[in-house]
């Protein structure tokens, strides 16, 4: 018993010895501490990121947390209002952002965008009853909610007649709805069936607005967009990434 308890101890001592040159039954070549990787996004976002209690859960998180562990890297989630991302990104207080955002030609001009994790429509959601928007073209002359920055704001904000009214959470152009200060809400499918269910005497409208794509976004000539592609490959062929977006949407 006690050789047993001594060839434990000196293997465990090794191992210690060991972890102060290289790594000992870890991964990856972080001799210390792991270093942090710092995500930006809007955790108003269910299912892609919301607050369950203190910690931020959702499709994004644990993508974000599934690369990280990957690739060797501690996972901080910076919570900030959906129009702050990119610039926290361009800026480096962030190593990247992601925040069910959609991959736009426009935001490619200040940021790279990864390969595309998952895909997404935007939807208008009205009130239950006497809707005054029932389709795109009712839509065109209506008093819209939308989230500042986003895509659906970028949308609406082409529609000349219509009034505007931008939130900075699309939970709070929900509510304006469901207090009747707006006609009708532009934004992505899943959240807008989030919120749906949250706010009664809404609906969604069958007629989806337009398809994205989502992914992952970086400073502009970031080594870390390769390594997070190469990982985010691996995730979805093994399935991991279909199987994190299955627990959190039923479909
Ligand atoms: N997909 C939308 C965009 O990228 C909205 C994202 C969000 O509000 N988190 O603009």
């Amino acid at each position: 018993m006690k050789r047993i308890v001594s060839i434990i101890l000196a293997a465990a001592m090794l191992c210690t010895a060991a972890l102060a040159f290289t790594s000992c039954g870890g991964s990856g070549d972080n001799k210390d501490a792991k270093k942090e990787l710092h995500m930006a996004t809007n955790a108003f976002f269910e299912p892609y990121e919301y607050y369950e209690g203190k910690e931020v859960v959702g499709i994004d998180a644990e993508i974000a947390k599934a690369i990280c562990d990957k690739l060797g890297y501690e996972l901080v989630i910076d919570d900030m209002d959906f129009d702050s991302i990119i610039t926290a990104v361009t800026s480096g207080k962030a190593d990247f952002g992601m925040a069910g955002m959609t991959v736009t030609d426009e935001r490619k001009k200040s940021v790279d965008f990864t390969d595309s994790y998952t895909t997404a429509t935007q939807v208008i959601i009205v009130p239950e009853k006497d809707a005054k928007v029932t389709d795109s073209k009712t839509l065109e002359t209506a008093t819209i909610g939308v989230q500042l920055g986003t895509t659906g704001d970028l949308y609406v904000s082409d529609l000349k007649k219509a009034k505007i009214e931008r939130f900075n959470k699309g939970g709070d152009a929900v509510l304006a709805l469901a207090q009747g200060k707006v006609d009708a809400v532009v934004i992505d499918n899943e959240p807008a069936k989030a919120f749906v269910k949250a706010n009664k005497g809404l609906k969604i409208l069958d007629e989806p607005f337009a398809d994205e794509d989502y992914a992952i976004c970086l400073a502009k000539g970031s080594e870390l967009t390769e390594e997070i592609n190469g990982a985010l490959k691996e995730l979805k062929d093994d399935g991991t990434v279909q199987k994190i977006v299955d627990k959190y949407i039923n479909k």
